[in-house]
């Protein structure tokens, strides 16, 4: 990023906004469905100049941006094998690009900050998409005090980005109970439970008709209490979807299940 924020030449379209269901960690280093399809993203994307990557994984009390020029590769998982623990993303920060976003969100609610780099919600799916790790990358916490309405309103404040280059990013999974897939795991269960999958039909549709209403509540439904018992990898699709707009077409590159009922949608909008 330059000094100054970069704008798009006269006539070219927004850059899309992109969902990742990002799913295991282990995505990060096994070759699978859904890596290679991290992997396939690349060829319907034209290359940003930087990304802003919203992850289920930087959830706290605020919305913090990303400044330091040198993010450090966070493995925060446990339980996984030795060689994932060795995964660096060496992707430069923009300590410009996270003072571009918190003027955006408004300096009363965000601010930047040092001491967070890239986590896997990041850096598992962004070694597929740009392996060579020579795009900036900031990223901004998903404030858990805030509302739906509140979580879209920052991403579409966060659109005009869109116009300098910069790839908005929102990184969670349409559904996501751990405990449900752990247990048909174990169990070797791969059966798609009806709640899954009638809670990501249901977002796949007002993705595309960009039912903000939809978006907003869906968690709070039945089908939406126990696809998320906790709203962290839900709430990323709200700033994407904030980040676009109606006149935005939504592809789905990536659809399915992991562990049952792990949604692995990915969604392009734009
Ligand atoms: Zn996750």
């Amino acid at each position: 990023m330059s000094e100054a924020p970069q704008t798009a030449e006269p006539g070219c379209p927004p850059m899309p906004v992109l969902f990742v269901g990002h799913g295991s960690p282990m995505n990060a280093i096994e070759d699978n469905a859904w890596s290679r399809g991290f992997r396939d993203l690349a060829r319907l994307l034209p290359r940003p100049k930087a990304i802003l990557a919203i992850s289920a994984h930087w959830y706290v009390a605020g919305t913090f941006a990303t400044a330091s020029e040198r993010p450090e590769t966070i493995h925060d998982f446990g339980g996984f094998p030795e060689e994932l623990y060795r995964i660096q993303y060496p992707a430069p920060g923009s300590a410009d690009l996270a003072r571009r976003a918190v003027a955006l969100v408004g300096e009363e609610r965000a601010s930047t900050r040092t001491d967070w780099g890239l986590d896997h919600g990041t850096w598992s799916v962004l070694l597929h998409l740009l392996p060579a790790a020579d795009v900036p990358v900031v990223q901004l916490s998903i404030d858990g005090r805030l509302t739906p309405a509140e979580h879209l309103a920052i991403g579409r404040a966060l659109a005009p980005l869109r116009d300098e280059g910069v790839l908005v990013l929102g990184s969670g999974n349409i559904t996501h109970n751990l405990g449900h897939a752990f247990a048909a795991w174990r169990r070797d269960d791969h059966a798609i439970p009806d709640w899954a999958r009638s809670f990501d039909e249901g977002i796949a549709k007002a993705l595309a008709g960009h039912d903000l209403e939809h978006l907003a509540h869906a968690p709070g439904g039945e089908a939406g209490r126990l696809a998320h018992p906790t709203p962290d990898h839900y709430l990323p699709l709200l700033y994407a979807a904030g980040a676009s707009g109606p006149e935005d077409p939504v592809r789905f590159p990536i659809t399915g299940f992991d562990m049952g009922s792990l949604s692995m949608r990915s969604a392009i909008f734009g």
